[in-house]
């Protein structure tokens, strides 16, 4: 793997290893399919919520471990959680890794998210570790977007 911090790769394959809520929960408010054409990652993502809080996010996919390490922190990061906070733990978690190294990332707010932070340095890998917190996002956006109308 990349040059990571060894505490931190640990974390990414315990999660690769051990992938939290890796099995589609049936009857979502809503499905979304992401895919990383660049390095072959595909994840489809499952939200349950209520409009207001998510319920629950469960996912299948392939692809590298940190596409698949990172949808396993999210998914776990997010549930209960409600959909204002979800959106900036989100907005945190990709400014820290599009930060090219200089945001280390706040782990009140992206626990084992702050993992990835060495991913900012690898641009070829940015995409990977982002999938599942933007099919988060999508899921999210789409699902209380069509309330109200
Ligand atoms: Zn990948």
């Amino acid at each position: 793997m990349m040059e990571l911090d060894s505490l931190y790769q640990e974390v990414i394959l315990e999660h690769y290893k051990r992938p939290l809520n890796k099995v589609l929960k049936p009857n979502p408010t809503i499905q979304v399919q992401h895919i990383n054409t660049s390095c072959g990652d595909e994840i489809t993502l499952n939200l349950h919520t209520d409009g207001k809080k998510v319920i629950e996010v469960s996912w299948d996919g392939i692809g590298c471990s940190i596409s698949q390490a990172s949808t396993s922190v999210v998914s776990d990061l997010v549930m209960g959680k409600e959909i204002d906070e979800v959106l900036k733990i989100i907005d945190s978690f990709q400014a820290m890794v599009l930060s090219k190294g200089t945001d280390s990332g706040n782990e009140e707010l992206i626990g084992d998210g702050v993992a990835f932070a060495g991913v900012s340095k690898f641009p070829a890998r940015v995409k990977c570790a982002l999938l599942g917190w933007m099919a988060t996002k999508d899921a999210i956006l789409q699902a209380t977007s069509s309330e109200g109308k």
